[in-house]
């Protein structure tokens, strides 16, 4: 998880490896690590990256395969010795997930001037520890000034989290839309009373109000089509104590749908399963929008060409792809060209322990982003 020890222990060794590979290392005002190799001439970077962070039942793959597949890329340049004009860097982006500090992609936000930096230091984690505070005690509170300067292009290589291009017997994705996303707070108030001598005529029970919604939640997602997509990922109870009903719960709820207006209307009716619940159970509820991203979002055509034109010369198939998952990539694509390369997992299985990679599929995808980096740094 972000900022903890673990990440502190896996950050320092990831920059050791870095400087051990001859690469200058920087790190950003939010945490953001930066490994540079030098271009020949004084131009904006060409960054390969994703992120180190990751989910707390999370497996090996999502993000850090991104990170160390850029540094493999570089010790291949510096093998090589090949000669580039623009610089080459590997980034690690801070805090992509969100498990532990909200919002998720926080680090790359930041970066893209997206999310103020005081906002991003100020947040907390269950146990009330600020992303700032955290990132000071483990040594990556950097001095590099956010936001950041625009790279020149950037690459993200990324499992799929899906199980398309295994299906279809492809190793390279290469994305060329997003799928809006939405998550939302939603605050239900109802009243503490006994979990005993209260009838049950006379409760406001905010925990039965909040668990109707969750339960609505599969069925308001299957109306619009197989692409939308409706969670509750989390639920904050309080008091949460044995003998009182709970009087306030907090869902946090994630919707996403490939059409804007489409996660207009799921909207519309998680407002109206929202007022029903609360009717039936006399409680009272809020709504308050903890993110957005994936609208209008467009990633590069002469970066997406790049990887076509190599995979082909490569022999490697690839398939135009929707990512459906937030990636730190949605937020470079604001500020610089951007674009995904999505490999193959293992039955489509992510943020689970079992994540897995086909290893030569992949290699064969990572040849292709070594090429299309060359091509773009040269
Ligand atoms: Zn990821």
């Amino acid at each position: 998880l972000a900022l903890t020890d673990p990440d502190w222990l896996m950050r320092d060794t990831f920059c050791m490896w870095c400087r051990d590979s001859g690469l200058s290392v920087t790190v950003d005002r939010v945490g953001n690590i930066f490994a540079r190799r030098q271009g020949t001439e004084d131009l904006r970077p060409v960054m390969v990256g994703s992120h180190l962070d990751t989910q707390v039942a999370g497996g090996r793959y999502d993000g850090a395969l991104g990170v160390l597949t850029g540094l493999e890329i570089v010790r291949w340049l510096q093998d090589q010795g090949a000669v580039t004009r623009h610089p080459v860097e590997i980034v690690s982006w801070s805090n992509e997930e969100g498990a532990r500090f909200r919002p998720p992609m926080l680090g790359s936000a930041v970066f893209a001037g997206a999310l103020p930096l005081d906002r991003a230091l100020a947040t907390t984690d269950d146990a009330g520890m600020s992303f700032g505070a955290e990132l000071e005690r483990i040594g990556y509170a950097g001095v590099v000034p956010v936001p950041g300067a625009a790279p020149s292009a950037y690459f993200e290589f990324h499992i799929e989290q899906d199980d398309i291009l295994e299906q279809r017997g492809a190793d390279l994705g290469v994305v060329t839309s997003a799928f809006p996303v939405r998550g939302m707070a939603i605050r239900f108030e109802g009243e503490t009373a006994h979990a005993g001598s209260t009838p049950m005529s006379r409760r406001r029970d905010a925990l039965v109000g909040a668990a109707e919604v969750v339960a609505a939640l599969p069925t308001l997602a299957e109306r619009h089509g197989d692409q939308a997509r409706a969670s509750t990922t989390r639920m904050d109870v309080w008091p949460g104590c044995t003998g009182i009903i709970p009087s306030e719960v907090v869902l946090t709820v994630d919707f996403r749908h490939p059409q804007d207006d489409a996660l207009a209307e799921m909207t519309g009716q998680l407002d109206r399963i929202i007022q029903r619940a609360c009717e039936r159970r006399g409680l009272g509820a809020t709504t308050e929008s903890v993110w957005e991203f994936g609208s209008g979002l467009a990633f590069d055509r002469e970066l997406a060409a790049v990887v076509r034109r190599w995979a082909q010369r490569l022999g490697v198939e690839t398939i135009d792809m929707a990512s459906v998952a937030g990636h730190d990539a949605y937020w470079l694509a604001t500020i610089a060209p951007a674009q995904i390369v999505f490999v193959p997992c293992v039955g489509g299985v992510t943020h689970n322990e079992h994540e897995d990679i086909d290893y030569a599929r992949v290699l064969r995808s990572a040849n292709v982003l070594a090429a299309a980096v060359l091509d773009a740094a040269r």
